[in-house]
């Protein structure tokens, strides 16, 4: 007969404080793209911008952030 323990650890889910959030977009009916920035207000404006001059409305809009996990009550979980 075999036995398992079975062991619960909690964890957590962080955006690292380290790396800024990037924002980017870009034309669904061209191939413009906006400049990546961690600014998200100028990303808009260039989207903006670009709808302005091209009419054309519809643009797909990226976030980027980085996570961690981390067990709850340790700083950092090494690789194993
Ligand atoms: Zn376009």
């Amino acid at each position: 007969m075999t036995r398992s323990v079975l062991r619960y650890v909690k964890h957590r889910i962080t955006q690292r404080p380290d790396i800024e959030v990037t924002f980017q977009a870009e034309c669904q009916t061209c191939e413009w793209k906006a400049r990546p920035s961690t600014d998200g207000t100028t990303v808009d404006v260039e989207c903006m911008s670009h709808t302005g001059r091209t009419g054309r409305p519809g643009l797909r809009s990226t976030c980027t952030s980085f996570a961690m996990v981390t067990r709850v009550g340790i700083e950092a979980v090494s690789a194993r």
